[in-house]
């Protein structure tokens, strides 16, 4: 199957574009300091150039064929659909798990990364939590020959020590951030901090499709080579488009990026997953959309966790890459108009999933991904999942990162 990677592939790119102030219906804009505001306007009009040069675009698809090994399978996994217990449901995985580094977190930073280079910029700024992100921007620093400066709060540093070591073994310089709860709020602080003093030289690469505008619009449209490239294969393997079409929701990048495509295709039902932690009623969950009220954080206005005096909330989730309070603007309007529906799996229905995949199919699921499943199990279980249905998930990543707390959780060390 030949796949062209070009940014205009999706049927309805001109669809579910923010409107000139950066908002998505009445999520998203730009609150931030006036340091910071000429910053993002050149980014801004530095990516719509680029979006119209078929030179950019044509180096994009080449690196994601090459260096990220883009087009990703997509794959059947019947006996996991048989573990469903629904006669003739068929369930498509694809596999952003199989992406270089291990997740389709590479797909915006090799995006962004292109993008600064364009940009005449010589050095990148990113902040990371668990280190994915990090990772990621890294491996994309080496390829493009730019400097990479990665700023993880100290307490993350500490509990995700081998990610540090990758971050440096790729050639990053990894700054602690010491101040506050030392973790990936402060680390986003000093990130634009960073960017605001060196303006000229460095480009900050956010890693989800949150934060103020461009990021949402810009992260969203370089992962939507997911939702581009698994339209098609499901379209050639099975005729028709898919009933149902899952992702866990982070900041929400590999759910939109997934979704997209399908946005005008109102047979197709997109599902949101969100982590519950211990249960929503618990309190300690991160189900931003599901439980939380639109607030503004990082920049942007859009659903979030927050207490009755707008504080926000301290999150749990067994799954790192989902311990984030907020969420993306994009995903809080389409939650508005109800074009995506939200559901959000506990930290036990996500360890259940991994093994359940682990076993039946031989793959080791990102915590994150295994959300998704967990919920496509529990869809199942409640009778919500109709006979014959087609469903594509999409994989984010693999499991590599989580055997410890697999182990721990599960006790299996
Ligand atoms: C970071 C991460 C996520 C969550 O981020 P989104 O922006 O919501 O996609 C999900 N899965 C994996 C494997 C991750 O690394």
């Amino acid at each position: 199957m030949v796949i062209d990677h070009g940014l205009d592939q999706s049927p309805d790119y001109q669809e579910g574009l923010p409107d000139e102030r950066g908002r998505f219906g009445r999520f998203g804009g730009r609150y931030v300091p006036e340091g910071l505001m000429a910053a993002l306007i050149e980014l801004d009009s530095a990516y719509e150039q680029a979006r119209a040069d078929e030179v950019f675009a044509g180096e994009l698809a080449e690196l994601m064929r090459t260096r990220i090994g883009r087009p990703t399978l997509l794959h059947q996994v019947p006996r996991f659909a048989a573990q469903l217990g629904v006669p003739g449901v068929t369930v498509y995985l694809k596999h952003e798990d199989a992406a270089h580094t291990g997740s389709h977190k590479i797909n915006n930073a090799l995006g962004q990364g292109l993008l600064a280079k364009r940009m005449g910029k010589r050095r990148i700024v990113a902040e990371t939590g668990a280190g994915q992100h990090g990772v990621a921007v890294a491996t994309v620093c080496a390829m493009l020959e730019m400097a990479c400066t990665i700023y993880m709060g100290a307490d993350d540093m500490d509990r995700q020590r081998h990610n540090v070591v990758r971050m440096r073994l790729l050639g990053a310089e990894v700054r602690a951030a010491e101040m506050g709860n030392r973790r990936l709020k402060e680390a986003i602080s000093e990130s634009v901090r960073d960017w605001v003093a060196h303006v000229d030289s460095t480009h900050y690469l956010f890693g989800t499709v949150a934060g103020p505008a461009p990021y949402p619009r810009i992260v969203r449209d370089f992962q939507t080579v997911i939702g581009v490239e698994a339209r098609a294969q499901v379209l050639a393997a099975e005729g028709r488009l898919p009933d149902i079409v899952l992702a866990c929701v982070g900041g929400g990048s590999n759910a939109i990026g997934t979704f997209h495509p399908f946005v005008a295709d109102p047979q197709v039902r997109l599902i949101g997953v969100e982590a519950a932690g211990h249960g929503i009623g618990s309190g300690a969950h991160a189900a931003s959309l599901s439980a939380g009220s639109p607030g503004e954080m990082d920049g942007s206005f859009s659903y979030l966790l927050q207490d009755e005096d707008g504080q926000i909330a301290v999150t749990h989730s067994v799954a790192a890459g989902l311990d984030y309070p907020g969420v993306g603007p994009e995903l809080s309007h389409l939650k508005e108009t109800g074009r995506i529906r939200y559901a959000a799996a506990t930290d036990a229905l996500a360890l259940r999933a991994l093994q359940t995949l682990g076993h039946s199919e031989g793959i080791i699921a990102a915590l994150e991904s295994a959300h998704a499943v967990g919920h496509l199990l529990d869809m199942a279980d409640r009778g919500e999942l109709a006979e014959d249905s087609i469903v594509l998930l999409c994989l984010s990543g693999r499991g590599d990162k989580d055997l410890e707390v697999a182990s721990q959780r599960l006790g299996l060390g």
